[in-house]
């Protein structure tokens, strides 16, 4: 039977440890394997933001291995396009966890990739993931603008290139998602829900839902998280395809669920106003990740009234406005691949 392992409180480290615990996770790692520890650092901003995972939860798996001998531990990560992963490390606190505990830290984004096949999608993946013994995914239980939530199976996304990041968009993310996850998938995941942005990827609503998830199924996992954010299979495209092809179960009631500290509280997820609003007034086509984000970001900032369009598949095609390089034939367009929040904000009318 599919188990999830659910812990409530606020102290994300001490709920790692708890919920390692309970589950031995030791009995699935060899003593000479190599463990890869795979955070969302998608953005350089600290988890306090509730864009990226929490470094507490990194330590706290550390410790828990070193101190059953399992030493060979590296955390693997590249953030999104236009992100440099190395400043991600140093402003989300990896750069210390990693002096401290002398463990590397890998980007991916300099790594060698190995391409890989599924149903005929051919993806290039970072080599030194796909060699790693065992995959403890550490994402957070997150909003997402294009695709409404962002957990475990999203969060391997940051295993492959820039290039195929774009890529992925272009293909429009829920089936290149899926069957990422066919040739790659996390051995287990902790999922962190105590300081989450519900809304957005990029951070910036900041809400304690008092929980986090563990198991090993990923489809199991991200159907859990995107419950408590108020969607079912069904809503998540990537979600509703990895069940379908088999990547795992998305049947939680016949899962076991166990509660580690408490009973399971509903969550009251709020959605945000201004980024509905915001969102009604963009057409996208394959935007990338980063390229819409900035944009969102930057229509709320401003209160723009204005329709952009945004995304790879207005690549030579004409309009009004448009929003990073792919629309460089409008009458009007903001420059950049993708443009900072800045030159949108600027573009948009705030100096
Ligand atoms: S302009 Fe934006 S949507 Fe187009 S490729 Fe660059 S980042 Fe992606």
């Amino acid at each position: 039977m599919c188990r999830l392992y659910v812990a409530n409180g606020q102290d994300a480290g001490q709920m790692t440890r708890q919920l390692l615990e309970q589950i031995e996770i030791e009995q699935y790692i060899g003593e000479n394997d190599s463990v890869a520890l795979k955070p969302n650092l998608v953005v350089a901003k600290t988890f306090q933001s509730g864009a990226t995972t929490n470094p507490d939860i990194c330590a706290a798996v550390i410790e828990y291995l070193f101190e059953r001998g399992r030493r060979n531990v590296s955390i693997i990560e590249s953030s999104w396009v236009g992100e440099g992963t190395a400043r991600a490390f140093k402003v989300c606190g990896y750069n210390d966890l990693a002096k401290k505990y002398g463990v590397e830290l890998v980007d991916v984004k300099k790594d060698d990739m190995v391409e890989c096949e599924y149903d005929g999608l051919k993806v290039d993946v970072s080599k030194r993931a796909l060699e790693t013994d065992y995959i403890i995914n550490l994402p957070l239980i997150k909003g997402h603008c294009q695709t409404k939530v962002t957990c475990a199976l999203k969060n391997m996304k940051g295993l492959i290139s820039d290039k195929e990041k774009r890529r992925f968009h272009a293909l429009g993310l829920s089936k290149p998602i899926a069957y990422l996850n066919k040739m790659i998938c996390a051995d287990f995941t902790i999922a962190d829900g105590t300081c989450t942005d519900t809304t957005f990827e990029e951070g910036g609503n900041p809400t304690a839902l008092n929980t986090m998830i563990a198991g090993s199924d990923s489809v199991l996992l991200d159907t859990y998280a995107a419950k408590m954010l108020g969607y079912c299979v069904s809503d998540v495209g990537y979600l509703k395809i990895a069940a379908e092809i088999g990547v795992g179960s998305s049947d939680l009631h016949s899962a076991q669920i166990v509660h580690i500290n408490s009973e399971q509280k509903n969550v009251q997820v709020v959605r945000n106003g201004e980024l509905e609003k915001a969102k009604a007034l963009i057409r996208q086509d394959s935007a990338c990740s980063a390229c819409y984000s900035n944009l969102v970001s930057a229509m709320i900032s401003t209160g723009a009234d204005k329709q952009v369009r945004i995304g790879q598949g207005f690549r030579e095609m004409t309009g009004e406005f448009g929003c990073g390089d792919c629309t460089k034939d409008f009458d009007d367009y903001v420059e950049g691949c993708p443009p900072s929040i800045e030159d949108i904000e600027k573009h948009l009318g705030k100096a």
